[in-house]
């Protein structure tokens, strides 16, 4: 299990990629890039996570694996919600790391 955390955090090294940071939470008009700029969704396999714009303190609300990806990128307040198996936690560490891409597509998804 800790090996696998292990794994998903170098993968994400690896795999480095920009991601975009904002204030997207309407509760908090700070714009300063603590958060995610727009709900993104990533998905693999069964294991699918949404992240949602937070406002400043709220903190990582996600799990384990998540959580240390998330912190990678530099962000500091989310939202998450998952579906799926996330104790699959490679699956969960590249759903995080889809939606994390995500925040680069310049046109927001419309199939909320
Ligand atoms: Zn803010």
């Amino acid at each position: 299990m800790r090996q696998a955390i292990e794994k998903a955090i170098l993968d994400a090294k690896l795999n480095i990629i920009p991601v975009r940071r904002g204030c997207g939470s309407w509760e908090c008009l700070c714009n300063t890039p603590h958060s995610v700029p727009f709900k993104v969704r990533g998905k693999c396999g069964s294991v699918e996570i949404i992240l949602i714009p937070a406002p400043k303190g709220v903190g990582l609300v996600a799990g384990e694996t998540a959580k240390a990806i998330l912190r990678l990128a530099g962000i500091k307040d989310v939202w998450t919600r998952t579906r799926g198996e996330t104790r699959t936690t490679i699956n969960f560490a590249k759903a995080t790391y889809e939606a994390l891409k995500k925040t680069y597509v310049i046109k927001t998804p419309d199939r909320w």
